[in-house]
């Protein structure tokens, strides 16, 4: 297969990045929040809607057939693009949201109880957060964190006072939506299994920025998204290692995910099946293996050291602007920025550098502990994708500054 090592050989497979807003040309730096799809993605996604749609797994008719076959050959190109050992570990879910949220209802509903502790980190995203807080009023579990420091850093110096014999699960992100800092996944995964508790990694970010193999990380769990991979939104992942799924009990249950039903009661269907109760969104799951197989055709070296190129021109830029506190900063970070202008509200900057075509996220990005860790209420956040160019991050910085002036 040939592989992309040209940014505009990528950006033509983007319809989105040549609008112009407010008659500027887009700067998309959201990417953190969703990213574009490239053409792949909306063929199929179009193809399937005005074609192929039967619904998967029930009917013995042409279009259920051919929904079935993309729906499961996309869990096939999942599991080879994570490396999980079996395509039963690999459960379709809407997003990183929705896969957290069936893993605290229903590992914590089997394996925790009233005095346990489900240990996170004082980063997470509320996705990451809110679900463990409802999982723990239910069973009286209770949550310990793992603070980071002024630089965004997890304190890994705390960790193994932390993790005492009462902690049972940990969950946590491999990068940050806000500090865009790689985590030491390993090492916490390590030393959680070394104290007896499993480990969940968020990889709503990671999965995008970084090379996932969930054998060599040997987590117990690991989610993402389909909308920040390039792929539909309502799509997402939940990895589970095999003996974990097999004993959780399902927390939806419905068509698909049975075995056989009775009027009294029913068994469980096989892996991956039991935990896909209704029809799911077969038609965005197939899409996100065409995702897949975008991000699998740019070439990484090229994708390294533009990322790079980027991170150390911006982080070079910003740093030079007075008044500036950037938040999230090592050797082992993405290009996703995040950071305050002094006297000036980052709603304020973010809506003037919209109206110059950049599109930026501004505010507490749905991580408010976070946010109150640092003092703030806010940030602006420029986050970075494949597709952007050093062009467009010179039109940032420009346009930082522009703002700043008129805000000052
Ligand atoms: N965790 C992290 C680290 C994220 O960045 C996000 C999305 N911003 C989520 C969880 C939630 O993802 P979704 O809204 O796609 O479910």
């Amino acid at each position: 297969m040939e592989l992309y090592n040209n940014i505009e050989k990528i950006r033509e497979q983007f319809p989105a990045l040549t609008q112009r807003v407010n008659n500027r040309e887009l700067v998309y730096f959201d990417n953190g929040a969703t990213a574009q799809k490239p053409v792949g993605v909306i063929n199929l996604l179009n193809e399937m809607n005005s074609g192929v749609n039967g619904n998967i797994h029930r009917a013995v008719h042409e279009l259920s057939a051919r929904s079935t076959i993309l729906y499961e050959g996309a869990r096939d190109a999942v599991k080879l693009f994570i490396n999980a050992g079996d395509r039963g570990e690999i459960i379709f879910t809407s997003g990183t949201t929705a896969s957290i949220n069936l893993v605290a209802n229903s590992y914590t509903s089997t394996f925790i109880n009233k005095g346990d502790i489900i240990l996170l980190t004082e980063a997470e995203h509320h996705s990451n957060l809110v679900p463990w807080q409802m999982a723990c009023s239910r069973s009286g579990a209770e949550l310990r964190f793992l603070p980071v420091d002024e630089q965004g850093n997890w304190r890994m110096d705390l960790l193994d006072e932390l993790l005492d014999k009462r902690v049972k699960l940990v969950s946590a992100a491999h990068i940050s939506n806000v500090l865009g800092i790689i985590n030491p996944v390993k090492q916490l995964i390590d030393k959680a299994h070394s104290a007896g508790a499993k480990v969940l990694i968020d990889g709503a970010q990671g999965i995008v920025h970084t090379e996932v193999d969930v054998k060599e990380l040997d987590c117990d769990f690991y989610v993402f998204s389909g909308h920040k991979l390039y792929g539909p939104t309502g799509t997402g992942i939940l990895y589970g290692k095999r003996n974990l799924l097999e004993e959780m009990v399902p927390w939806m249950g419905g068509g698909d995910m049975v075995g056989s039903v009775s009027l009294e009661k029913f068994s469980f269907a096989e892996l991956p099946l039991k935990f896909e109760a209704g029809t799911p969104n077969f038609i965005g799951a197939a899409a996100l293996g065409e995702a897949i197989k975008f991000v699998k055709s740019i070439d990484k070296g090229f994708a390294e050291k533009h990322e790079k190129e980027i991170i150390s021109f911006i982080t070079r830029e910003l740093s030079k602007i007075d008044g500036i506190r950037m938040y999230g900063l090592g050797e082992n970070k993405i290009s996703l920025f995040s950071f305050n202008i002094e006297g000036i509200h980052p709603s304020d900057l973010a809506i003037l550098l919209n109206k110059m075509g950049v599109a930026v996220r501004s505010g507490m990005m749905c991580c408010e502990p976070l946010m109150s860790r640092y003092g703030v209420t806010g940030m602006v956040r420029a986050s970075l994708a494949v597709y952007n160019t050093m062009k467009e991050a010179e039109i940032f910085i420009e346009s930082i500054k522009r703002g700043v002036r008129m805000l000052s």
